[in-house]
Parts: C-alpha cells; structure tokens; sequence
C-alpha cells in the first residue's frame, strides 16, 4: 500500500524533485558543451520549514538559499550544528543594520547592490574576521521595484567593492522582469562579468533556469521546483 504519511510523502517529492532538477541541469550543460560539474544548484528555500530542508539534506544536498535575514537565522543555526558542510546564500535585499547577523550567517551574500551597503559589509568582516563571498546584484531590467544596481552603475560599484573595499567579490547575480524574455538579461550580466573578469554568474529560477545554464550560469537557484509553491506569508497582524 502506498505511504499514507502527508509527511514523509513530502520528503521523498522533494528528494525526487531535487534529481529531477540536477539532471535537467545536467542535460542543459551537456547540451551547451559546458562541463555538469560547473554549476552548483542553490536550493532555494524560503518560507519552508525544518522538515522541507532536512527531506533535501537526508538526500544529500548541501548548497541552499534564503531571502529573509530573520527568517534564516530562525532555521539555520541549529541545522547547521547537524550539518556543518551547509552553505548558505543569502538571495534577497540586505538592510545594513542586518549585515552584523547575515556577516555571521551565510556563507554567500549575493544581493550586494550599493555602494553603503558594501562599505558596512568591509567594516562587519574587518570587526569580525568572517569574510562571506559577495556578488554583485544588479537590476538587470531597471525594475523600480526591484534591488540591485543599474547595469550603467555596475562597473563602478564593482571596482569599489573589490579595490578600496576589499570585499571578497566573486561574481554576479540578477532577477530578470518576470515578463520579459530573460536570455537578453542572462546576456546582459554575463558581459558585465566579462568585462570585470569575474567568473560567477548566478542567474536562472525554476521557470528559466535551463535557458541561464546555456548563458553561462555557474550557480541557479530554484525553489518551487524543489519544494512545491511556497506557503502564502503569515498573515498580517490585526
Ligand atoms: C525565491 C527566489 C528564487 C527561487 O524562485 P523559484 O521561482 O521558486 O525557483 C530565486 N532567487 C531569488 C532571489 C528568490 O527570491
């Protein structure tokens, strides 16, 4: 008889998502010509829970993302003491009054996108010795509402980062606008990396991530197609 158990029904799916989308990755390097190993699958989870994160752990992954400072810090520390070989990639906007704890936390900070930011970072890591990996975000699609910084300032706060500030920069990131076609995104940051001689592109979510691999991504991050669509945010308080 099939397992009747909601929960451990859950794990195996994300154990099984989590194979489909590492051969899908696969098979889209292959296709390119690009070596598999060449790209790591941040497995990003968001609005899940302890349970969601140890079905992708017991099935062996490692590399894992979050957008909320506070909520990673309410999950991670003690599933960290388990599995000390985690890393974590902060995803989504950093305040600078969180960098002390994101500093402490992750282990790639990738939504760097400000010149401020990026000078609070260099003082936290000097205060502390603790030298997360940074990319750059930028806002490919000029979003308004979107983080990141414009793609005509991103050389500039690139050359900040890793001159004056010495900050660990290792590559780059972006959102593409959700309707658009994002291989013109995918494009864009690539020649940004290029031309500053960075190698890391972080780029390609669940609906798109196939397209990134063939424009070079090293590092996609997907959450819905690992985990199922995300719970709605609690409600808001009355
Ligand atoms: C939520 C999120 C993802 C994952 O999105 P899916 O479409 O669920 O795969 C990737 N990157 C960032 C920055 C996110 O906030």
């Amino acid at each position: 008889m099939a397992d009747e158990n909601p929960q451990s029904r859950v794990c195996s799916d994300i154990a099984l998502n989590l194979g489909n989308v590492m051969a899908r990755i696969d098979q889209a390097a292959r296709g390119a010509g690009r070596d598999p190993r060449s790209l790591t699958l941040v497995a990003v989870s968001k609005a899940f829970g302890e349970n969601a994160i140890r079905a992708a752990l017991s099935a062996g992954h490692r590399v894992f993302g979050e957008n909320r400072v506070q909520e990673a810090t309410a999950k991670w520390p003690r599933l960290r003491e388990q599995y000390p070989d985690v890393e974590l990639h902060l995803v989504g906007p950093l305040q600078t009054n969180k960098v002390p704890i994101a500093v402490k936390l992750f282990d790639v900070i990738e939504s760097v996108d400000r010149e401020k930011l990026a000078r609070t970072l260099a003082l936290e890591m000097e205060k502390s010795g603790k030298r997360p990996k940074c990319y750059i975000q930028v806002n490919t699609g000029e979003e308004a509402q979107k983080s990141g910084v414009l793609p005509a300032d991103a050389d500039d706060l690139i050359v900040c980062c890793r001159g004056p500030l010495g900050l660990p920069v290792e590559g780059l990131m972006c959102i593409p606008p959700a309707d658009e076609e994002p291989s013109l995104h995918f494009a864009l940051l690539g020649e940004i990396a290029r031309r500053n001689g960075l190698k890391t592109l972080s780029m390609g979510m669940s609906g798109d991530y196939e397209i990134a691999v063939q424009f070079g991504a090293t590092h996609v991050r997907i959450g819905t197609a690992i985990f199922g669509e995300r719970p709605p945010p609690h409600p808001p308080n009355i």
